[in-house]
C-alpha cells in the first residue's frame, strides 16, 4: 500500500483555479513541482497513491480525473465525468470496486465505473451532502448531510437501498470518518460535537465527544495508534485516545419539578399556585440525566469518560462521585493558529496537513505521545 514517493506529496486547491503538486525537498521544505489550470473552482478532491489517480470535483458539477507521473513532475488529464448539476461536495475513489463516488449540490449521490467512465447509479439524498465514506467489505455508503442525519446505503453495481438513518446532531454533519477495522463511524458537526457510532458492536451505542468550541471541520482516524484527530474552524485540533472505553451520555429525563428538591419548573402552573412557589428553569445533569433546578445543579465538572472534555453541568451527587482520576483528560488539545477548512492525515509519515481560510497549508507531525510539532 505504501508508496515511497507519495509520502512527500500534497495537493492543494489553488485560488486561481489550479491544482498544484508540492514536493518535499531534501531541506524538508515543500516546493511546487507541477500545476494544472482548471476551468472552474475546485471544490473537493480524492487521491489514490497506488494508481496516482487524482479525482477533482468542481463547482460546475463535473469531476476531472488526472494521472500523476511516478516522479510527480507531470500530471495528465485522464477523464471528465459530468456527475452533478451544481457544485460537487465530496468525491471518493474506491480502487477495490473501481468506483468513483460523489455527492453534489443537486442532492444526488452518484457512482461511476472508473474503468468505463459510465454512470452506474444515483440516489437522491434528503439534504445537501457534506460527508461521504464507504465500507469496501459490505459495500455500505455512509452519507452525512446538512439536516444533521447520517444515512447508510447499501450499494450494488447499479442500484442502492436505504439501510438506516442515524440522527444525533443538532447541526449540519460536516465530516465523516469510517474505521473499517473497529467498524466505527465518526461524524462531526457544526454543533461542535463528534458522535462515535459503534456499528460493529451491534448494540446501537453512540458516544458523544465534546472537545471543540466551534464547527468541526475534519475527522481522521489513525488506526495504528487508535487516535481520532478532529479539527474545528477556530483552528483547534483535538487528538482523542480511542483506546479508552467511554460511556454513553444518559437520556435527559422529563419532569415538571426538580427531581432533587421538588421545586416546580416554570410551566408547572398548578404546583406553583398550590405551593405558592416561583417556577424555575429546567436544567439537566450531564452524568445522570436528571431534570433539576439551577440550585441543585450548580456544580461543573469535566467527564472525559463520557466524552465531555469541557466542564459541564452536574448535580451535587454526581459531582461527589467523579474522582480526580475520572477527570484525567482522554484527549490532547492543539492550536493550528488558522481557521481550518480541510484536514488530511497521512498515516505512512504521521503528518497532518491543514489548509485554512488564510490560504496557507500547514504540515504538522503527529508524535506517538499525541503531541504535534
Ligand atoms: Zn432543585
Ligand atoms: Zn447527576
Amino acid at each position: 500500500m505504501e508508496s515511497p514517493v507519495v509520502k512527500n506529496q500534497k495537493c492543494s486547491l489553488g485560488q486561481f483555479w489550479t491544482i498544484r503538486v508540492w514536493l518535499k525537498r531534501d531541506s524538508g521544505q515543500y516546493w511546487p513541482s507541477v500545476f494544472h489550470t482548471m476551468p472552474s473552482t475546485c471544490s473537493c478532491m480524492s487521491f489514490n497513491p497506488e494508481t496516482r489517480r487524482l479525482s477533482v470535483g468542481m463547482d460546475t458539477g463535473s469531476i476531472c480525473e488526472f494521472i500523476l507521473f511516478e516522479d510527480y513532475n507531470k500530471m495528465i488529464p485522464a477523464r471528465t465525468y459530468q456527475a452533478h448539476q451544481g457544485r460537487v461536495s465530496v468525491v471518493l475513489f474506491v480502487l477495490e470496486m473501481e468506483w468513483l463516488l460523489s455527492t453534489g449540490q443537486d442532492k444526488n449521490l452518484t457512482w461511476h465505473c472508473s474503468e468505463s467512465g459510465q454512470q452506474l447509479g444515483t440516489y437522491r439524498t434528503m439534504a445537501f451532502v457534506s460527508g461521504l465514506q464507504f465500507d469496501i467489505e459490505t459495500r455500505h455508503a455512509f452519507v452525512g448531510d446538512q439536516s444533521g442525519q447520517v444515512t447508510i446505503l447499501k450499494l450494488e453495481q447499479d442500484s442502492c437501498s436505504l439501510v438506516t438513518t442515524f440522527k444525533g446532531h443538532t447541526g449540519n454533519v460536516t465530516a465523516l470518518c469510517w474505521d473499517p477495522v473497529q467498524r466505527v463511524l465518526f461524524s462531526g458537526s457544526s454543533d461542535h460535537s463528534i458522535i462515535m457510532w459503534d456499528i460493529g458492536g451491534r448494540k446501537g451505542t453512540a458516544i458523544e465527544l465534546q472537545g471543540h468550541n466551534d464547527k468541526v471541520q475534519g475527522l481522521c482516524y489513525a488506526s495504528h495508534t487508535r487516535q481520532l484527530i478532529s479539527c474545528s474552524s477556530d483552528g483547534g485540533i483535538v487528538i482523542w485516545n480511542m483506546d479508552v472505553t467511554r460511556q454513553e451520555t444518559p437520556e435527559w429525563l422529563d419532569s415538571d419539578s426538580c427531581q432533587k428538591c421538588e421545586q416546580p419548573f416554570f410551566w408547572n402552573f398548578k404546583q406553583m399556585w398550590d405551593s405558592k412557589k416561583i417556577g424555575f428553569r429546567q436544567h439537566h445533569c450531564r452524568k445522570c440525566g436528571q431534570a433539576l433546578c439551577g440550585k441543585c445543579s450548580s456544580k461543573r465538572s469535566t467527564i472525559p469518560l463520557m466524552g465531555f472534555e469541557f466542564e459541564v453541568r452536574v448535580c451535587d451527587v454526581c459531582h461527589e462521585s467523579i474522582t480526580d482520576e475520572d477527570r484525567a483528560p482522554t484527549a490532547t488539545f492543539h492550536d493550528s493558529k488558522h481557521s481550518i477548512v480541510y484536514m488530511h492525515y497521512e498515516p505512512t509519515t504521521g503528518s497532518l496537513l491543514t489548509s485554512g481560510t488564510d490560504k496557507v497549508i500547514k504540515s504538522l507531525n503527529m508524535t506517538w505521545d499525541s503531541g504535534l510539532i
